[in-house]
């Protein structure tokens, strides 16, 4: 029997016509940093770093010094910025030596990073992260003045630009927006006037690049859309973008069973007539969400199959009564397009009350990935 075990797939040439996508979206001399963060979203650091690199994208973002010194040693050479920025002296060492541009988000890590660059004889390159309102990580914006002023008696550091973070652009309101992204051009101009030159200011994600041009400034950092999914499930589809990733699995098993017939743990499901159900193999443990209990669908044959019961560890079972010759070994997809019928990582977000993002991420940390085009 010819079975193809779980497996992810990633379509490389979907990578690069998003980013085509996002390209014809922006202004010409509007650069694009590509997020990389968690393993790109589940696709795989090195293999779509790389592909972005060789589509001549302008930099790389991802959260930590350890998955930056990795690109280095791959052979990456365009700029890499770490997102969550560094800690220590011995990281600032390796910022230096790996040429990387972290955030900074206090004054320790700029004195560190500061003291590595008088040492090196090089300064050092950072962004400065702002909060304009996302609750997190940064300064606020109303202390941008009183910061830079501490920054611009540091020697060795060169600030290239303010960061910030959208928080609600995927929502219909547009409101919280718009002031994040006033509060944003507050910072950079009390900046200028107090001689930081900045020319590379940058706040919008993924939400942002599609829905307020205002937002884009000198940088953008679109993350989920690069691989095809939505910031929400129900954002709409303002750009024609592709899936890169594919999941699927195969059927172990097809049984006959009576009306009346509970299905899976907790019987939370018993079958209305006699059915056809298929018991396939994979579960929450190959990246699913248990969330999908009842409530996802798969593809067989290009048909969509209602999932019934609860999602198990490595099984899963689907109704395919109106599906003919289904059979031990059959393909059946998560996540993907066959026959012109599709499941999208929106779609498994939506019946699992979650966010394509999470899907992205759970299926593709557990699975083996093959690459494709
Ligand atoms: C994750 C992340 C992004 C990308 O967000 P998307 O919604 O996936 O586009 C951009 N900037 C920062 C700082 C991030 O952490």
């Amino acid at each position: 029997m010819n079975i193809s075990p779980n497996k992810v797939t990633i379509d490389l040439s979907a990578l690069q016509d998003n980013l085509l996508k996002i390209r014809e979206l922006v202004d010409q001399k509007t650069k694009i940093m590509g997020i990389v963060k968690s393993d790109a979203y589940g696709h795989g650091l090195i293999p779509v770093a790389t592909e972005l690199e060789k589509l001549h994208i302008d930099s790389l973002g991802l959260n930590y010094l350890s998955e930056a010194i990795k690109l280095r040693t791959e052979g990456i050479k365009i700029p890499v910025v770490i997102l969550l920025g560094i800690t220590t002296s011995q990281e600032a060492k390796k910022v230096a030596d790996y040429n990387l541009i972290p955030i900074i988000y206090d004054l320790d890590s700029a004195r560190i990073l500061s003291e590595e660059g008088k040492k090196s004889g090089r300064a050092i390159k950072v962004y400065l992260k702002i909060d304009t309102g996302m609750g997190r990580l940064g300064i606020d914006f109303s202390e941008t003045g009183l910061f830079i002023k501490q920054l611009k008696k540091m020697k060795g550091i060169k600030i290239e630009g303010l960061f910030s973070h959208l928080s609600s652009a995927d929502e219909q309101d547009t409101l919280f927006t718009k002031t994040q992204i006033k509060n944003f051009k507050e910072a950079i101009s009390v900046s200028r006037r107090l001689g930081l030159e900045l020319t590379m200011n940058s706040l919008a994600n993924s939400a942002g690049i599609m829905r307020y041009k205002k937002a884009h400034f000198d940088l953008v950092r679109p993350g989920i859309i690069l691989y095809g999914g939505l910031p929400c499930p129900d954002f709409g589809k303002p750009l024609a973008l592709r899936h890169v990733m594919t999941f699927c699995s195969w059927v172990m098993q097809v049984r006959k069973v009576e009306h009346g017939t509970p299905i899976s743990y907790g019987r939370t499901f018993y079958t209305d007539g006699s059915r056809k159900i298929a018991i396939i193999s994979s579960g929450y443990a190959d990246g699913l969400s248990r969330s999908l209990s009842n409530k996802g669908n798969v593809l067989i044959h290009g048909k969509k199959a209602r999932i019934i019961g609860r999602v198990c560890m490595n099984l899963t079972i689907a109704d395919v009564t109106s599906i003919k010759g289904v059979k031990k070994g059959d393909r059946v997809c998560f996540l993907g397009k066959e026959k012109g019928n599709s499941i999208t990582s929106d779609d498994m977000a939506r019946w699992a009350d979650t966010i394509s993002y999470e899907v992205l991420c759970s299926l593709g940390s557990r699975n083996n990935r093959e690459y494709v085009n």
